[in-house]
């Protein structure tokens, strides 16, 4: 079974040309979801589907379904699906989201030349997702998060963007305002090929990375009072330094990340990436400042356990240096490990075609993790180069694109077995 590398590169390439920035170095595109770019990149598809024989339909939110069906395939079985998304970040990299999409076309296109196919006895759908960024409506994984049912259609179409252009009216004028929902559910299972955006795979010279979980998120704000005064004026015993107070509370949640991140297996990361001082001038003590906190782990007892530490580092700071403090949870999802089955399939995939494959984790969200609370999801990775993405610099070999594609389409022949367990 032989993945063909030229039509796979030509695909990504001419997606690329959709969206094209200009960029000083690397290849850079920009393309929003119910954009002229993103219609263009959606066409192309389309016909690159229709030209390989799948059967394509498009759903109220955008999501694209392309599906094929193997000769001994039973066209009502629960099909096994597999994509990605094809709009990006503003200047964002070729590979991240099309590498998937494409690669899934290309692991079907590969399926359908190999002596394989008449073994299948499940169709296979390709799936690009809407907006997976949440660049120009917000939220991100938009379509995945609808074809789940964790966002309502009405809900989906109804969201704006930043010049109050609706989800509907944006995607009927690139005439992708399609029928009905796709339905996550209804899959067997679902597999998504993404490039890494980390080093591990580059560092440990292993051309595909099969994905154990997911990394949950938490968001939160941490908010510290105390009194604006005049900073000449004000003497040291008599002031209550809402900065000073916060800066304690920076240092104690880095403290606390590094201790889970060593106990661990160095997944868990805590950071504060953000900060509002009031009234923010150099000669005012603060007297208000409000901190945005992001905790991340494939362990959500970790996440938890940290966020508890940040509690106790306010009450601490409350008792210490009189400041009033509040801490408000605004995002909090959970870690999704990947199933157990599609795992295996990637690894049997990679074994029987000769390829090295690294088991690793997730720090990045992607569209299986919606697709995970439904069916059984699984992820593999191929390698950037230098870890980067969302930058034009964003880079991946094409033989490790094509290598990934064949553990793809492994896999996916391997969950169109019926009976594969
Ligand atoms: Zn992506």
């Amino acid at each position: 079974m032989d993945v063909n590398r030229q039509r796979l590169r030509r695909d990504i390439e001419e997606n690329a040309a959709f969206g094209a920035t200009d960029a000083e170095s690397g290849r850079g595109r920009t393309v929003l979801a119910g954009t002229e770019a993103n219609r263009e990149a959606r066409d192309r598809f389309v016909d690159r589907c229709t030209d390989a024989g799948l059967e394509v339909s498009v759903d109220a939110v955008g999501n694209v379904a392309a599906t094929w069906f193997p000769e001994n395939a039973d066209p009502e079985a629960a099909p096994v699906a597999t994509g990605s998304h094809l709009d990006s970040v503003p200047e964002g990299g070729i590979f991240d989201g099309p590498l998937g999409v494409y690669g899934a076309l290309e692991a079907v296109r590969t399926l359908q030349e190999s002596d394989l196919e008449r073994s299948l006895e499940r169709p296979v759908t390709v799936v690009s997702f809407t907006e997976e960024e949440g660049t120009r409506f917000g939220g991100g994984m938009f379509g995945s998060s609808v074809a789940t049912g964790r966002r309502s259609v009405d809900d989906a179409l109804a969201a704006t963007d930043g010049d109050g252009i609706a989800v509907e009216d944006a995607l009927e004028s690139i005439g992708y305002r399609g029928e009905g929902i796709l339905d996550a559910g209804a899959w067997d299972a679902f597999l998504e090929l993404h490039v890494e955006q980390d080093t591990r795979l580059e560092e440990r010279g292993v051309p595909v990375g099969i994905v154990t979980t997911i990394t949950g998120i938490a968001h939160a704000t941490a908010e510290f009072v105390g009194e604006a005064n005049h900073a000449g004026a004000t003497g040291m015993d008599e002031r209550t330094d809402a900065l000073a107070a916060a800066s304690e509370f920076v240092l104690d949640l880095e403290t606390r990340g590094r201790e889970h991140a060593a106990a661990g297996e160095g997944t868990a990361v805590a950071t504060v990436g953000k900060s509002r001082v009031h009234p923010n001038a150099t000669n005012v003590v603060p007297g208000r400042v409000e901190l945005g906190v992001d905790v991340r782990d494939v362990e959500y007892d970790t996440m938890e356990a940290i966020l508890e530490t940040a509690t106790t580092s306010l009450e601490r700071l409350e008792a210490e240096r009189s400041v009033e403090t509040g801490f408000e949870r605004e995002i909090d999802v959970e870690p999704a490990p990947m199933d157990r089955r599609c795992r295996n399939a990637l690894e049997r995939a990679g074994a029987e075609a000769g390829i090295d494959t690294l088991e690793l984790h997730s720090g990045a969200a992607h569209d299986a993790m919606r697709v995970s609370r439904v069916t059984d999801a699984g992820m593999l990775f191929a390698p950037s180069e230098d870890g980067l993405s969302h930058t034009p610099l964003e880079w991946t070999d094409w033989e490790d694109c094509a290598t990934a594609t064949r553990v793809l389409a492994g896999a996916l022949a391997n969950l169109a077995v019926a009976d594969e367990s």
